[in-house]
């Protein structure tokens, strides 16, 4: 599937390129339109927008940069959260036909565990003593996905913590007093989703998951043998270790390299397509458009 044209493809190495962001559609801070006035003010030329299991941001973003007739091409994409082992792994598609019944299907069913999971948080939040903040983070979510993220913010509103990375750490996070173990998909059938709407996969921010070398390995082999496109090698916050390491395993397994700010409101390490440059060894993701 070919949604780009060659000529424009031809050119993206030259062009400050963000594949991986987020708005209000899921847990990003920015409404679509305002995300695409940053990326505009920020001279971005090609931006992927990847809420968490919704695509419900593309079509107002791309009808606002019509409008406007902004110089900035989008990439239609999504940020699957699946689980694999003990760990909950993302996968960012990449260049999706969005409105693909595959992919429709799987983010009803992506929506269904991510409703069934804010409950079921929402009761052990209110056995730690914490009340309504179910509801509150449900108003913060409106019509979007409803993430930890909106959580950890209705926690912070309420002063139960002082900042956001403190609801994961006591909370939210793996292991924690009001954590629940998601009904999500499996990485094979997140990517078989992507594949059959056209699109590439990806593994997102593989550094984040606090895992050592080895299960990384094991992870990328398993996404390999899934069918798997490519792997997100640069992004905020890395050193060169994981660079080095990143861009290894791309090499060793022959896997395609994305970038991506993961932005999700402008913060002091990171914000839409800073420093963000692959490898000149690398094979950017966009040679499978
Ligand atoms: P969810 O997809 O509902 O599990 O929500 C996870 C989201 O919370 C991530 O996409 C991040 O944006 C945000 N987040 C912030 N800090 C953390 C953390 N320590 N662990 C996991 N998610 C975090
Ligand atoms: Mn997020
Ligand atoms: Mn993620
Ligand atoms: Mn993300």
């Amino acid at each position: 599937m070919t949604l780009m044209s060659t000529e424009n493809l031809a050119s993206f190495s030259t062009k400050r390129v963000d594949l991986h962001s987020h708005t209000t559609c899921s847990d990003g801070g920015l409404s679509p339109t305002e995300l695409i006035d940053r990326a505009v003010n920020f001279q971005i030329d090609v931006l992927a927008i990847t809420d968490h299991d919704t695509v419900a941001a593309l079509d107002i973003a791309k009808g606002y940069i019509q409008e406007k007739n902004y110089p900035l091409t989008i990439i239609d994409g999504i940020e699957i959260s699946t689980r694999w082992h003990n760990f909950e792994i993302h996968i960012v598609g990449l260049n999706i036909q969005a409105n693909h019944p595959a992919l429709v299907s799987l983010i009803h069913s992506q929506q269904q565990a991510r409703e069934l999971r804010a409950t079921l948080i929402g009761e052990k939040l209110a056995k730690c003593g914490f009340d309504h903040v179910y509801q509150q983070a449900k108003a913060l979510a409106g019509e979007g996905s409803i993430t930890r993220a909106h959580f950890a913010k209705v926690l912070l509103n309420q002063g139960h913590i002082n900042h956001m990375q403190a609801a994961f750490d006591k909370y939210l996070g793996k292991g924690k007093r009001a954590y629940v173990k998601p009904q999500w998909c499996d990485i094979e059938t997140a990517v078989e989703a992507i594949h059959l709407a056209g699109g590439s996969a990806v593994i997102a921010h593989p550094i984040r998951y606090d895992m050592t070398t080895k299960w990384l390995r094991r992870l990328v082999v398993d996404f390999k043998s899934c069918g798997g496109d490519g792997l997100e090698i640069v992004l905020p916050q890395m050193n060169n270790e994981q660079r080095k390491l990143m861009l290894s395993f791309c090499l060793e397994y022959d896997l395609l390299a994305s970038l991506g700010s993961d932005f999700h409101y402008p913060t002091k390490w990171a914000d839409l397509g800073k420093n963000l440059v692959l490898p000149e060894q690398a094979m950017p993701i966009w040679q499978a458009w």
